[in-house]
């Protein structure tokens, strides 16, 4: 196919993306950058419509013109990438040297007619530069979850710097044809690319947006907004996949449960904000008592869960006396005190029921388990408080 129908083709469909993202950037606030790509693309379609010009007028203005639009487009794809990785929207530095560098270019090449081949290489660099530029900030702000798409689109940006290099070698070496109205395979070739990269990399960043909204939706559906830690369902459903695995295994694994004592009381007497910071506080200290393998979450108001994978009864005992500790730590000053002079410093105890498994039961469910856990919860605060009661460990361990 001829060049400047490929560019014609390439410029029409642009131009409807460009109006599609546009839409999506003003009735989506959930999508990031994509108003970004839709700049990138406009500036796309407007460099392969300028660049048709060159096969009407032979001119170097409409070749440099066009290079300088399609140099813009992907510097604003950048300005996308940034966006949608969290990033502030700022020029990227390279990109905006190579810009320059290109207008610098325009200038010169405008006077003189027997430099094309220089002026064609010189923007396969700079392509090549920025592509690279945006493929290393997309590598270095990687999330998890996030490699496919991130990695589709780290390809892409380097096969289009890549084959922009090749096409500036093969231009030096080869030259291009005097007369422009002639068949040119290169040309038509580096049409067709840049437009599969375009369509490419508008589907890379969709991908890209899916993904991140998926992870952000499941974030918010498994913490707890207060503490940051695992709410109660995705609590339970690492428990089941932890009771799968070690029952199968035989490996065992054990459960704490801990609820507040008094701590309606705090409530009342500081407000609710700061019973807020205390239950805080004592999730910092609950985290500072586990291992990093450990996994803790709120099982609801002030009563939170732990499930220690690989601990038995001892074990898990070792860690209740450890957060029992930590939590005696505490104490904190309330900013006000209803009706008590002086008294505005607020100690916690906790009441903490201790379970085990020790694998290879096929009839136990992670209920069953929770369930022992809560009763011996409830059991030490029927015995007073502030103390432990294991299910399974030698000797319930009694403050
Ligand atoms: P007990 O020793 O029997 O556990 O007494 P308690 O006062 O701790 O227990 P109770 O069930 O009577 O009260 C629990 C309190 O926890 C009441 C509720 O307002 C408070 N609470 C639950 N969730 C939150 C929260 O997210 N923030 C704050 N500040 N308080 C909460
Ligand atoms: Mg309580
Ligand atoms: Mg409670």
């Amino acid at each position: 196919m001829e060049t400047h129908i490929i560019l014609v083709v390439g410029s029409i469909l642009l131009s409807g993306g460009c109006i599609g993202l546009l839409i999506v950037r003003f009735t989506n606030p959930f999508f990031q950058g994509v108003g970004w790509l839709g700049a990138s693309f406009a500036c796309g379609a407007l460099g392969a419509a300028v660049f048709t010009l060159r096969f009407g007028q032979n001119g170097n203005l409409p070749l440099s013109l066009a290079y300088g639009l399609i140099l813009l487009a992907l510097i604003l794809l950048h300005v996308c990438f940034l966006e949608i990785t969290g990033y502030s929207v700022q020029l990227p530095r390279l990109g905006t040297v190579v810009f320059l560098l290109q207008a610098l270019a325009f200038f010169v090449f405008r006077h003189s007619r027997n430099i094309r081949e220089v002026s064609i290489a010189v923007f396969g660099v700079a392509v090549a530069a920025q592509v690279t530029q945006c493929a290393w900030q997309l590598k270095k702000t990687n999330q998890e979850g996030m490699d496919a798409p991130v990695w589709f689109n780290i390809a892409l940006l380097v096969g289009l710097g890549m084959f922009s290099l090749a096409r500036s070698a093969i231009v030096l070496i080869v030259g291009t044809p005097t007369n422009p109205q002639l068949p040119n395979p290169l040309e038509a070739t580096a049409s067709v690319v840049f437009l599969g990269a375009a369509i490419g990399l508008g589907f890379g960043v969709f991908w890209m947006e899916g993904h991140q909204i998926r992870l952000k939706l499941e974030h918010l559906a498994s913490i707890d907004p207060l503490t940051g830690i695992y709410n109660r369902r995705s609590f339970i459903a690492l428990c089941e996949q932890e009771l799968l695995r070690t029952s199968r295994s035989g490996e065992i694994f054990s459960l704490i449960m801990f609820d507040l004592d008094h701590f309606k009381a705090i409530n009342d007497r500081h407000g609710h904000r700061f019973g807020d910071v205390v239950l805080c506080e004592v999730v910092e200290k609950l985290r500072n008592s586990v291992r990093n393998i450990d996994i803790v979450g709120r099982w609801g108001g002030e009563e939170f869960v732990v499930l220690l994978p690989n601990a038995d009864a001892e074990a898990a005992l070792i860690v209740a006396h450890r957060l029992q500790y930590h939590v005696d730590s505490i104490s904190m000053a309330s900013p006000r005190a209803h009706g008590m002079e002086g008294e505005n410093r607020i100690t916690v105890t906790l009441s903490i029921g201790v379970a085990t498994y020790f694998g290879h039961d096929p009839t136990i469910t992670i209920h069953d388990l929770l369930h022992e856990c809560d009763s011996a919860m409830y059991q030490a605060k029927a015995e007073g408080r502030d103390r432990i009661v294991s299910v399974n460990a030698p000797l319930a361990l009694v403050r």
